[in-house]
């Protein structure tokens, strides 16, 4: 909680030092005061959860509240006329909630209005019926911890709880998660504070300061939920849960672990938009085409990449799952898997102090006898692994390997490095995609413009062929009425979802004889420009001219990926 909000009995105190007029009126006066004055804490309270909850300036709007209400009392003081100093009050410190009510309402779904007609006939209604601790709740559940295997339901903690303002907050926030479709939520240890951020999209906030106790109840109390030990503070601990909503149930992962400077919490949401196919993974036709080829050939060597974090892990298993997983011998050799993959084996390599890489070669070629069909590599980083890979993928296994880098040629030359032998490594090379991710553009909400053509020109787009483009509202929306609202899909962010951009290198025998004969960078490049082969961030701005994405959204990607 806030600690700028004065504490009522200072309040009450000073209120007392009312200068008394009109002897026995002083009793009454006295009460009227100390009920406006509980009165205008409340609203202070309520305004600070309430814009801590929507991501309103919560120390502007405390200082606003607690000053107009502060400067309400000192009127009432001075003023000698006792209604009129009331009034007074009423006008500032009421007035200050009000005007707050007043702009927040605009902002939140009709059913969070308050002091609106619906609202009062809601809570009369309310009350009458079931006395209710958290207004919205969510419902959660733990998966498999009921009896026979179904899902547990967790019921809400009651008041008297130790966890009790933990779970109030804790339901706060992970609601704000769900609405703001955020895919991670985390909670970290930051001095006397929990640094609160979501990350929707790939896009994180910046951090809100939850006071540190109540930031460790949160924590406590998600542990709880999860089934995880909340005693043990140190320890990395894992646990599932899911949200009960109208329509599915979401699954979260939570994940906790201590150091010196405190405990931490990373939470996971299912996220449902993120569940791309290989059509709409953000694939060209032409791309999928070249994919398709790769899957009906024999052998060869397939290699995708992308620069940190950016959807390479999802590219790599929708390229293993578009296999026919029973017709087919799928295997995967991999670090961290990120996801079960049905009827896929997959062989999680756990990396130990003594020597890596030379085990990682073991495992590597303990499934090469076995003889699949189709092997998955993630992170391929000796040369004694990637070596088995290139002989093996000459004769009738086909490879994808999963390695970092953010482009195409960035790529290639990694490749050939690691192999060590430029024939060796490029005889069965048949396809190299890099990728990155941009996020989509809001349908419901966006914009259309005409561009500048001098940028359009400064970007390499056809200037004279490009009328419109989009982009997110650039004034706040409005209804019929003409009052503020915000926008249903994206919650104002402008973008929903995100897409795939992928670059494509095919390696045909020129491309393998330059390369093999060690021919220039540039005239490589040269090679493949000829062949139509486009960058990345030519590609990425052909979704800008499809209405997919915004210019600002391709720079944004592009500068943070340098
Ligand atoms: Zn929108």
């Amino acid at each position: 909680m806030i600690t700028t909000i004065p504490s009522l009995s200072a309040v009450l105190a000073a209120a007392g030092d009312l200068p008394a007029q009109g002897g026995y009126f002083s009793l009454f006066k006295w009460i009227v005061m100390a009920l406006m004055v509980i009165a205008w804490l409340a609203i202070c309270q309520w305004v600070d959860k309430d814009c801590m909850r929507l991501h309103l300036r919560r120390f502007t709007w405390n200082g606003v509240i607690v000053g107009s209400g502060a400067l309400g009392v000192l009127l009432w003081l001075v003023i000698p006329w006792f209604f009129i100093g009331l009034l007074a009050f009423a006008i500032t410190a009421f007035g200050a909630g009000y005007t707050y009510v007043y702009l927040r309402n605009p902002l939140v779904s009709p059913n969070s209005r308050v002091l609106t007609g619906e609202h009062m006939a809601r809570l009369f209604s309310r009350r009458s019926r079931e006395p209710e601790s958290v207004p919205e709740s969510i419902h959660l559940l733990r998966p498999g911890a009921g009896t026979r295997g179904s899902d547990l339901e967790i019921p809400p903690l009651a008041s008297e709880d130790p966890l009790y303002e933990g779970y109030v907050t804790g339901q706060e926030v992970l609601l704000t998660a769900i609405e703001r479709r955020a895919e991670r939520l985390t909670l970290l240890p930051a001095g006397q504070a929990i640094a609160l951020q979501y990350t929707t999209d790939g896009v994180t906030s910046e951090p809100q300061q939850l006071e540190r106790r109540v930031g460790e109840l949160v924590i406590a109390y998600v542990k709880q939920s999860a089934g995880l030990d909340v005693a043990d503070r140190r320890r990395p601990q894992e646990g599932m849960l899911k949200v009960q909503e109208p329509s599915r149930r979401l699954t979260i992962t939570v994940k906790t672990s201590g150091s010196r400077a405190g405990e931490s919490l990373v939470v996971l949401i299912e996220n449902l938009a993120e569940r791309l196919t290989l059509e709409t993974l953000g694939m060209t036709e032409r791309q999928q085409e070249a994919l398709k080829e790769f899957r009906r050939s024999e052998g060869g060597v397939l290699i995708t990449g992308a620069a940190a974090a950016a959807g390479s892990t999802t590219s790599f298993y929708h390229m293993l799952r578009a296999h026919d997983a029973f017709m087919t011998n799928i295997q995967t050799l991999e670090q961290q898997p990120e996801a079960d993959l049905e009827n896929i084996t997959q062989h999680h390599y756990e990396a130990n102090d003594s020597d890596e890489s030379v085990s990682f070669a073991r495992a590597m070629q303990s499934i090469v006898r076995r003889g699949p069909d189709v092997v998955g590599v993630s992170l391929c980083k000796d040369k004694e692994t990637a070596q088995l890979i290139a002989q093996s993928a000459l004769e009738h296994t086909k490879y994808y390997v999963q390695m970092a880098g953010k482009d195409t040629f960035t790529l290639l030359a990694r490749w050939a490095a690691l192999v060590g032998d430029l024939k060796l490594a490029m005889a069965p090379l048949r396809l190299i995609f890099a990728q990155t991710l941009v996020r989509k553009i809001c349908p419901e909400c966006r914009e259309a413009y005409r561009p500048d053509p001098e940028l359009l020109r400064k970007l390499n787009l056809p200037a004279d062929r490009i009328e419109r483009l989009y982009r997110p509202p650039s004034k706040p929306l409005v209804d019929e009425k003409g009052n503020p609202v915000v926008c249903p899909k994206c919650q104002g962010t402008g973008y929903c979802g995100r897409t795939g951009i992928y670059e494509t290198l095919v390696i045909d025998d020129e491309l393998r004889r330059l390369v093999v004969s060690n021919a220039p960078a540039s005239e490589i490049k040269q090679y493949c420009r000829s062949q139509k082969m486009l960058y990345l961030q030519e590609e990425a701005l052909r979704k800008v001219m499809a209405g997919e994405t915004s210019i600002n959204e391709v720079l944004r990607v592009f500068r943070e990926s340098k």
